[in-house]
């Protein structure tokens, strides 16, 4: 019997909203354990939370962008749950009218592409830290993180594949980052994704009992774990047994998932509206605002990046991977520099140097003005491609701009013919082995020659006024 996997995912994401979702603390990250506190997010009896707008307008955003159904009216409510990094022993979420539902989002998988749909996105706030040195024996809770608005994303059982996951996640974090919602940086918790996973017969329109994977660290950690847990329940139903619904953990280690707990039911949080908050009423007009306020997405910027500057499919998907990037690579070509040179120095020579550095481009020293002026400057003959590269390390060190390097320097291509010609007959003087292999009628010389001429210019020569030289010396000495 062949088997196929059913997979949904669940994507926790912090929103960077300044303040809490129910109180005016700070969300930073880097503050010191429990400096972002207050009485709400403390979980203290009579401390009375109020919605944060900026949090309601984000999530919009986010379910426009995933073409869900905003609701008209909906509302907060409690899941009821004890945990020591829950001070009110409940968590305010929202249950059965979610803020965002009825969605898709498009992912290409494969080379084609899919549509997954989206279940729902509704608004929560996340929870304490808890820190166990297992060393010292001892747990911290650091409540900064009790209270940061929380976005939860749950998308129907549409996808077949660990791989598919993959391609889903980082669409998501693609779009999410494009709408500047959140930093989405896993290793500090602002992204989390988990997969409910259960295997069927191949044909069978039933769903069999799914397990719930959590707290995997990285995309490709969650497509290891997808990978390994469909193999592990296909054997179990092979060989007589039965999947128990319950959540297991990932060990990045030896690769395998493990039985952690046996998964709650909805009923078992006793839900009930939260009587603190006000319902959620989101209007035509204020729903219209927000739209307008989208940015172009991911998808429809590659494919005009393809159209308006002729670009390969290839390089429009690498150019908008984030936005900053696409930003970076359009305004390099609003100050007049070729659409592909533009794309080039930007994905091999600028990106290489970023990834050394470990930047992001929006943190890029050398900005798109200087790339722009560097790029004139081989285009008009002032430095050679490789002189530029050069250029370009001490514009990534210093953020300097390329004219003045240039000048400093003494950068300019040598591009006066009668002087790269002394320089041209002194090589053919001083190689006269390699001359004369040249005349016998050996190509391949003619590549050493040059490169000698430009080591002795000290990389300055013009290099197309090297090769006419070149050619114009060894065919005139030849006929002499
Ligand atoms: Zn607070």
């Amino acid at each position: 019997m062949e088997f196929e996997a059913v997979i949904g995912m669940e994507v926790h994401v912090e929103i960077n909203s300044r303040s809490k979702v129910f109180c005016a603390c700070s969300t930073d990250f880097h503050a010191p354990p429990n400096t972002n506190v207050c009485p709400v997010c403390l979980g203290m009896p009579g401390a009375l939370p109020v919605l944060n707008r900026d949090m309601v307008e984000k999530s919009i955003m986010v379910g426009l962008a995933l073409n869900c159904q905003i609701s008209r009216w909906s509302k907060m409510d409690r899941k009821n749950y004890f945990y020591p990094d829950l001070a009110k022993n409940y968590q305010i979420s929202q249950y059965d009218l979610p803020l965002c539902h009825h969605g898709w989002i498009d992912i290409e998988a494969d080379g084609e592409t899919r549509r997954i749909r989206i279940t729902r996105a509704h608004m929560e706030e996340d929870t304490a830290r808890n820190t166990h040195t297992i060393a010292g024996g001892l747990s911290g809770v650091d409540f900064n993180r009790s209270g940061v608005p929380l976005l939860e994303i749950v998308t129907e059982p549409d996808i077949r594949s660990a791989r598919e996951a993959y391609d889903y996640l980082t669409a998501l974090k693609q779009l999410l980052q494009y709408l500047d919602v959140s930093d989405c940086n896993m290793e500090e918790g602002s992204l989390r994704a988990e997969a409910n996973v259960s295997v069927r017969p191949v044909g069978s329109d039933r769903l069999g009992t799914k397990t719930e994977i959590k707290n995997v660290a990285s995309f490709s950690g969650v497509q290891k774990a997808i990978d390994y847990e469909i193999r592990r329940q296909v054997e179990v139903i092979r060989s007589g047994g039965t999947i128990i619904q319950e959540t297991r953990g990932w060990d990045p280690d030896r690769g395998i998932t493990f039985s952690q707990r046996a998964k709650e039911s909805a009923h078992d949080y006793r839900y009930f509206p939260e009587p603190d908050l006000v319902p959620i009423v989101v209007d035509e007009d204020w729903e219209q605002r927000i739209r307008q306020r989208l940015p172009e997405f991911p998808a429809d910027r590659r494919k005009r990046f393809i159209t308006q500057y002729g670009l390969s499919a290839y390089d429009a998907g690498v150019l908008t991977q984030t936005r900053a990037m696409a930003d970076f690579y359009e305004s390099t070509v609003s100050r007049g520099a070729d659409a592909k040179k533009a794309a080039n120095w930007i994905m091999v020579e600028l990106q290489g140097r970023l990834t050394e550095a470990n930047l992001d481009i929006s943190r890029s020293p050398v900005s798109p003005d200087n790339l722009a002026r560097l790029i004139a400057l081989i285009d008009d003959g002032t430095i050679s491609g490789k002189i530029a590269k050069d250029v370009l390390n001490q514009m990534f060190a210093d953020g300097s701009d390329p004219d003045t390097i240039v000048r400093e320097k003494g950068l300019s291509q040598i591009s006066d013919a009668g002087a790269v010609e002394s320089v041209v007959r002194e090589v053919v003087r001083n190689n006269p082995d390699q001359v004369a292999q040249f005349r016998a009628g050996k190509e391949k010389v003619f590549a050493f020659l040059v490169g000698q001429v430009m080591k002795a210019s000290r990389g300055k020569a013009n290099p197309a006024l090297v090769n006419d030289l070149l050619r114009k010396v060894l065919n005139e000495e030849g006929d002499a």
